[in-house]
């Protein structure tokens, strides 16, 4: 057993938050005033059942280790150091343990040997021949192909494995630094026919590599797999050579890949990284918050419209940071634009708007502000996102902008964004009842995001006993997260109803994956109405939630379908309009139906 999992079991986290804090039996759980947000209601709960803590008003939490980093300020290694002395445990190993370091330091040689490899075979080699003309092409000097240190990984399975066995690397290396992928008997190379880019962190760790390919096959790009040196969530490409100019201007440019980000910094925009993706974490963003203030993003979708992307900048604004838009006419990406010419890029990057005037364009592009039904549609998508602005005087400011773009009272808008800011106390019984999801936005939370949580909350607290509900498909859900933990509590579900065996929630979080374990804690302490004990109550409560969340998938493909109508009559597509027509009318009778 670990050290932190011995403390765990020793130090009950209720004993250890008393010491700080009156806690207040509540049910299984404790309530008290969360000490890290101002508040009047009691949100903070501690859950001896699952040993942790969690804030339904700032959505703070963890277990005894981040309470004490929260409280004290202390880091890791001082909690540890300080819950060790406290349960009598002492400390194995100090650190890194001699073991672990050597297999990362092989996991890191491996990494060079394979770069060596890749950036021979496309600067001397023929087979890299073709990988140069189409660098060539794309515009990429030999001088970034040098800097970025840019490869060619050929088309062949074993090429690269041969190489590194050749020179001493085991395959359980090659395959454990993701350059190789298990096979029956050894392995093979991951990366086949693609481009390769060299992943260097900002202490010019060589981490992974990715692959593009050179025609237009999909996916286009590919990563080395998570490793115990290479972690894709706090990674962003280019930070060894972007780091001191971003550091100079205070200001990162962030782009969506290699290709932008090498082409942008040939053009003379140091600052510029890539995300790998459009959707920022938090791991990213806290990298860049060390070096930079500000942030101008690049990526060739609508931000506004992806709910994924809108998170992440949601966690920019959260962690101060100023955001800004780059918009690019005709939808290239960046990499196109400095090809053509690097006076455009320069001019887009000085033109970037701000974030919330990003939104507000995009919904004039997406929405009539005279008719009625999209009104309460702006509604229903931009109040939220105002509520979480974190910054009192910009929200007003976009407050009063919006009223003016939607020709609405000032006070009406402010008013409903006030609303949404309202916490969700811990007391989600009041939310989540029937009345209070008349209103649209509640915590800053669409009634949509809202339906969905209580689905996983209720599934989250069955009735003794229940026998259990019909399958629904996880479609079901829109929030990708809630999809994995509805399959996932779903065949738990099945399995204890099968064996007659309670609901257990430490046996259910022990067998998710560990990101989705600190969503399911914080739904499983949601207070849901007592009534809900009683079997038959809770199935009437679950079927009516999930008849509504199907009308509402149902009425997102009506929208979907009439937009794609009303393109295929722009362009004359007579067939093509039919039987759009055709499937909007049986969607129709099947949501009357309903
Ligand atoms: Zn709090």
């Amino acid at each position: 057993m670990d050290d932190v999992t011995l403390i765990k079991e020793k130090i009950n986290i209720v004993d250890l938050i008393s010491e700080y804090l009156p806690l207040k039996k509540a049910g299984i759980n404790f309530k008290t005033s969360c000490p890290f947000h101002n508040e009047k209601t009691a949100s903070f709960v501690v859950s001896p059942e699952r040993q942790i803590w969690h804030c339904f008003g700032c959505q703070k939490g963890g277990d005894s280790f981040t309470f004490l980093m929260e409280k004290e300020g202390m880091e890791f290694k001082e909690a540890l150091e300080f819950l060790a002395k406290k349960a009598g445990v002492i400390l194995q190993r100090k650190g890194e343990s001699g073991k672990g370091k050597d297999a990362k330091d092989r996991l890191y040689e491996v990494n060079l040997k394979a770069q060596e490899f890749y950036h021979y075979i496309l600067t001397k080699h023929k087979l890299g021949k073709a990988a140069l003309e189409y660098l060539k092409k794309r515009g990429v000097s030999n001088e970034s192909i040098e800097k970025f240190g840019i490869g060619y990984a050929p088309n062949s399975w074993e090429s690269l494995t041969k190489f590194l066995v050749k020179r001493g690397f085991k395959h359980s290396e090659i395959i454990e630094s993701g350059l190789g992928v298990a096979s029956k008997t050894s392995c093979y190379d991951r990366f086949r026919g693609r481009i390769t880019f060299p992943l260097i962190d900002g202490k010019d760790n060589l981490r992974g590599f990715s692959g593009r390919v050179l025609q237009t096959a999909e996916p286009k790009y590919i990563n080395s797999p998570q490793t115990p040196i290479f972690d894709k969530s706090t990674f962003l490409f280019g930070i060894n050579l972007a780091k001191a100019e971003i550091r100079a201007k205070k200001e990162v440019v962030l782009v969506e890949g290699e290709m932008d980000a090498i082409l942008s910094h040939q053009a003379g925009f140091k600052n510029a990284v890539a995300s790998k993706g459009t959707a920022l974490t938090e791991g990213q963003i806290e990298l860049i918050k060390k070096y930079a203030d500000s942030i101008k993003l690049c990526f060739d979708m609508d931000l506004a419209g992806d709910s994924a992307s809108r998170r992440g900048i949601e966690i920019a604004d959260k962690a101060g940071l100023n955001i800004k838009v780059i918009q690019i006419e005709g939808g290239k990406d960046a990499a196109e634009v400095v090809l053509e010419d690097p006076k455009i890029w320069e001019k887009a990057i000085s033109e970037a708007v701000p974030i919330y005037d990003y939104y507000l364009a995009s919904i004039a592009k997406r929405y009539d502000t005279k008719n009625p039904v999209d009104l309460k549609k702006i509604g229903e998508e931009l109040i939220p996102i105002w509520a979480k602005i974190t910054d009192d005087l910009i929200r007003e400011r976009y407050n009063q902008k919006l009223a003016a773009f939607l020709r609405s009272d000032e006070k009406v808008i402010r008013d409903a964004v006030e609303k949404a800011r309202k916490p969700i106390s811990g007391d989600y019984a009041q939310v989540f009842k029937k009345a209070a999801l008349s209103d649209n936005v509640v915590g800053g939370r669409t009634r949509r995001e809202l339906l969905e949580e209580y689905l996983i909350a209720l599934l989250l607290h069955p009735p003794l006993d229940f026998t259990f509900a019909a399958y629904h498909p996880e479609t079901l859900f829109l929030k990708e997260s809630f999809r994995q933990i509805y399959v996932m509590l779903f065949l738990y579900l099945d399995t204890i109803s099968f064996k007659s065996r309670a609901f257990n929630i430490n046996e259910l979080a022990s067998n998710l994956p560990k990101e989705l374990v600190s969503e399911v804690d914080r739904l499983y302490l949601t207070q849901l109405d007592s009534k809900l004990q009683d079997a038959k109550f809770w199935q009437k409560e679950f079927e009516s939630v999930v008849s509504e969340l199907k009308r509402a998938l149902i009425k997102a493909s009506l929208e979907r379908l009439s937009l794609e109508i009303k393109n295929a009559q722009e362009f004359g597509k007579i067939e093509v309009v039919e039987s759009l027509n055709k499937r909007f009318r049986d969607l129709s009778v099947k949501l009357k139906n309903f």
